[in-house]
């Protein structure tokens, strides 16, 4: 079966499913997106907002960082895949007196990234990039299946993924998500330092 009907049964069993646990309605779900022959697949946390109304992650802001990012790498969105780790977005509800509750996004708690989890490996064991880029902790954790990892300690260079989930050799690379970087100038120069270091690996890929 050609990848892209690969892809488009998995975001129909991914919406059963999902509406089955959370009973979230379809239009909920935001699947990965992007080449389906890609060699790069990005991965992001979950999508928000903007990224629900368009069905379609990294959106808005995040599109705009993520524009960016592509620009540095010398890659056009239509040259890659885009996903999240949860496929759906994690609300909180707050209340204030007098008013009616206001929506924000939340992070992911941990039973909803493990209820993710086998259907980001799903999708990537269909696109079978050559590389992954994890966005941030939470696609970091998840993609190296450990736990103890953080961010802040593996960035910018190439490790490799949990073993025995992938069905081919696939190399990790983590970077800050780029959401996390903007109101923190030092670690600004860190995210745009690993996104040359990622460009300069991948160019040396393509030349081996
Ligand atoms: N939008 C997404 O789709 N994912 C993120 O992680 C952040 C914003």
């Amino acid at each position: 079966m050609h990848r892209e009907k690969q892809l488009e049964t998995l975001k129909e069993e991914c919406k059963v499913w999902f509406n089955g646990i959370y009973k979230y309605q379809d239009n909920l779900i935001v699947f990965g997106q992007g080449n389906p022959n890609a060699s790069l697949v990005l991965v992001g946390e979950a999508p928000g907002k903007q990224e629900v109304l368009l069905q379609t992650p990294f959106v808005g802001k995040a599109g705009e960082n993520l524009n960016e990012f592509l620009h540095i790498l010398g890659k056009e969105r239509q040259d890659i895949y885009i996903t999240n780790v949860v496929k759906f977005r994690p609300v909180k509800i707050t209340v204030q007196t007098g008013t009616i509750g206001r929506i924000s996004n939340r992070a992911p708690n941990r039973e909803e990234i493990e209820l993710s989890e086998e259907w980001l490996y799903k999708e990537i064991n269909i696109i079978k990039p050559d590389v992954i880029v994890s966005l941030g902790n939470i696609a970091l954790k998840a993609l190296a299946c450990d736990e103890s990892l953080s961010i802040g300690k593996i960035h910018g260079r190439p490790i490799e993924p949990k073993q025995g989930v992938f069905s081919k050799d696939m190399i990790l690379f983590p970077l800050y998500h780029p959401a996390s970087v903007i109101y923190r100038r030092n670690l600004m120069d860190t995210y745009f330092e690993d996104i040359g270091n990622l460009r300069r690996f991948l160019n040396k890929k393509n030349n081996d």
